[in-house]
């Protein structure tokens, strides 16, 4: 399986990739999670790569499809992946294209997550990050059930910079909405629902009918 998962900061790409890695035993690749780690590591492209992110902005083309060129060339990526939050503009769905066709291993299907604008405010100014264990919550919907998580909230989900990642996504990812429809290979599903239906629609979306069981 190779996919894309297209949606809007905070519809929820993240969690319904680990979902899929557990489902599917293939890697998820995260721009923004290689870029993060970049940036506590304090790398060069971590260095370069900071202002934008904390800004809201896209980090450069060149730095991101570097990223990716590499990552596509380990040996896990070969039995599929799943991309979550890249493509993020036209230019790197075309450099994606490119890579792909090298390959000789085109993408099966681009899952595009729909969600209500307000919603999105609401689970992106809620996200809580446990700094011990990595898990993800949401301060109104879905509190740690016990004192033992050490909640931090990321940089840029802070709701000055929300606003301006949000403006990205309108001006420059939805394009690809358009880009993907045209290349037949564009699947809608609902992404306001609990995350188990979320993930069925995902499923069912994205994978050969006999694979899905539907
Ligand atoms: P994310 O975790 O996907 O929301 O990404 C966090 C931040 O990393 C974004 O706001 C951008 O600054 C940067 N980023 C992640 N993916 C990309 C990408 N494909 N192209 C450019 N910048 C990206």
């Amino acid at each position: 399986m190779r996919i894309v998962l297209l949606g809007a900061p905070g519809s929820g790409k993240g969690t319904q990739s680990q979902l899929l890695v557990k489902a599917y035993g293939i890697p998820q690749i995260s721009t923004g999670d290689l870029l993060r780690e970049a940036v506590s590591q304090g790398t060069e492209l971590g260095r370069r790569a900071k202002a934008a992110m904390d800004s809201g902005k896209l980090v450069d083309d060149a730095t991101v499809l570097g990223m990716i060129r590499e990552r596509l060339s380990r040996p896990d990526a070969a039995k599929g992946f799943i991309l979550d939050g890249f493509p993020r503009n036209i230019a790197q769905a075309e450099a994606l294209q490119g890579m792909l066709a090298d390959l000789g291993t085109p993408l099966d299907s681009v899952v595009l997550m729909n969600l209500d604008l307000g919603i999105l405010f609401k689970r992106l100014t809620g996200r809580r990050i446990c700094q011990e264990c990595g898990k993800v919550f949401n301060i109104y919907t879905s509190p740690p059930a016990d004192g033992k998580h050490q909640l931090i909230q990321r940089p840029d989900d802070k709701e000055e910079v929300i606003g301006k990642r949000l403006e990205v996504y309108e001006a420059q990812t939805k394009p690809l909405i358009q880009y993907y429809e045209a290349a037949g290979l564009l699947h809608s599903v609902e992404a306001d629902a609990d995350v188990e239906t979320v993930f069925k629609s995902i499923e069912r979306a994205a994978l050969p009918r006999t694979v899905a069981g539907s």
